[in-house]
């Protein structure tokens, strides 16, 4: 052979020193985010405008000293962001994160680990098989047969969740296949529905009863109809503490449904489901170890940093059936069944390792001091219904269920008309938010406009809530004497 030569002078490496100095200065920010951000305000705003003012440029050909854009990514970046794990951050689904998980993540970056197949990476491999069975068993699965995966999040989880039952249930031909859910689940399984080709006709939105829960009725009424017709009934969606109210579906008396009509029992946790940590919430969810596919989403109530969901199923040969194929630059890497590729089990082949966050946050802090915190979360909502109900200024719309309340601004003796009080609340919410104490808007329940807070947050103390109380009925006097 020819004698070639060629040098590489662009290596993308900076000095050991260098690494080390920029390294301590990330850390450094990120701990002092942990110990300050109770004392920052958690709502930010900015316009697309300002946003292009501070960030819109050509992509500079000429290097920049890199400490140089580290602070100015922490000065201008990393403070235009809510605050999702700030104590008085209540809507949505808040992001209380942990430390552990967050240095996890960055060890998982920082050694680029490829969780896709056995061969990368058997450890990795090795390492979501026993926290998948940490979970099957948390959740009452099978924990031989039984399977799982981490994905993004409860949307991944909800999409791997529908592939699977569709390819159990329907094979190839899914043009008769009708799928059931309830007018509270989640948008991500509409979404996930419509990604997977099914026609609107496909999809029955099955209203809910005056509790937010799954009409038993409905449904049947629902299921004969399409078996008249000539339909294939072969999924249903349940959900196991919906976002809006943290309601549970009746998930025993669905499960049965399903057996006897033969229907695919998908249900999604992914707002919920860590309440069966909880003695407070285990006995609510009944009935979850009767799912084929369960959602959960350990970003959300399990305190992990963004992103990791996960979905899991009675039988792993399922996962396997539905996401296996076998492409000829894949050959040399097949392994043995019970070595695992999780790029067979799941929509993504080169995956970031999740399970480390999830591993490490356990193995340091104990379930236990999960489950405490969990509980907690149960009773803090609790406490602020019955604090609601004391006073004569406020109403509970939806009482506290798995950490979640909502409620709205309704005083005793007052002549406003429904039109004015939903005026009123949404006033509240708008006002509070743009205020930036406290992250506080609304939903809409039978109707009415209402207040919703989600109450996930170990770190939020009741002192917080009444903080917050105060502040809604300040802005709330001041519209009522206009
Ligand atoms: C949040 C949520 C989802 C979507 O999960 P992501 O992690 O945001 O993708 C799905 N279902 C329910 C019930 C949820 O609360």
């Amino acid at each position: 052979m020819k004698d070639v030569k060629i040098q590489n002078e662009a290596t993308l490496e900076l000095s050991q020193e260098d690494m080390k100095s920029y390294g301590y200065e990330v850390v450094d920010a990120i701990v002092e985010h942990f110990v300050t951000q109770n004392d920052k305000l958690p709502v930010v705003s900015g316009s697309r405008s300002e946003m292009e003012k501070l960030f819109l440029e050509e992509a500079p050909e000429e290097p920049t000293d890199p400490k140089q854009v580290l602070n100015f990514v922490l000065d201008k970046v990393m403070t235009k962001s809510n605050i999702v794990s700030h104590p008085k951050s209540y809507s949505f689904v808040p992001g209380p994160s942990n430390y552990i998980s967050a240095m996890a993540d960055s060890l998982t970056a920082g050694f680029n680990i490829f969780s896709g197949g056995w061969q990368a990476s058997p450890a990795a491999a090795e390492m979501e098989i026993v926290t998948m069975n940490w979970l099957l068993k948390m959740f009452g699965f099978p924990q031989k047969k039984g399977g799982g995966i981490f994905t993004s999040g409860g949307s991944m989880a909800n999409l791997t969740g529908l592939v699977t039952a569709r390819t159990v249930k329907c094979g190839d031909d899914f043009s008769k296949a009708i799928i059931y859910l309830s007018d509270q689940a989640h948008s991500s399984n509409i979404k996930a529905i419509r990604i997977l080709g099914f026609k609107k006709e496909q999809i029955r939105i099955i209203p809910t009863d005056n509790e937010f829960k799954f009409s038993l009725n409905k449904l049947k009424n629902a299921i004969a109809k399409d078996r008249l017709e000539g339909l294939q009934p072969f999924c249903l969606i349940a959900t196991a503490g919906t976002t809006n109210t943290g309601t549970i579906d009746p998930l025993s008396d669905l499960a049965k449904i399903c057996k006897k009509e033969d229907i695919w029992f998908h249900i999604d946790g992914a707002y919920g489901g860590f309440a069966i940590l909880s003695e407070d919430g285990k006995p609510l969810l009944k009935g979850i170890e009767k799912a084929d596919s369960l959602t959960i989403d350990p970003h959300k109530w399990f305190y992990q940093p963004y992103e990791i969901g996960c979905l899991l199923v009675k039988r792993h040969k399922w996962l396997s059936g539905a996401f296996t194929e076998r492409p000829e630059y894949l050959r040399d890497i097949e392994g043995n069944t019970s070595e695992i590729n999780f790029y067979d089990h799941g929509i993504e082949l080169t995956r970031r390792f999740r399970a480390l966050k999830f591993y490490m946050s356990i193995k340091t802090f104990g379930l236990t001091e999960f489950r405490k915190a969990i509980t907690y979360n149960i009773k803090l909502a609790e406490a602020t219904e019955s604090l609601l109900r004391k006073s004569p200024n406020w109403e509970v719309i939806s009482p506290a269920t798995l950490a979640v309340v909502n409620f709205r601004y309704n005083p005793i003796g007052n002549q406003l008309s429904e039109k004015e009080l939903d005026e009123l609340n949404q006033y509240i919410s708008h006002e509070v938010v743009n205020s930036k104490e406290a992250l506080l808007v609304t939903t809409v329940l039978n109707k009415q406009v209402v207040l919703r807070m989600c109450l996930i947050n170990p770190r939020t103390t009741m002192d917080d809530i009444i903080d917050t109380m105060n502040l809604c009925e300040k802005f709330a006097k001041e519209k009522m004497t206009v």
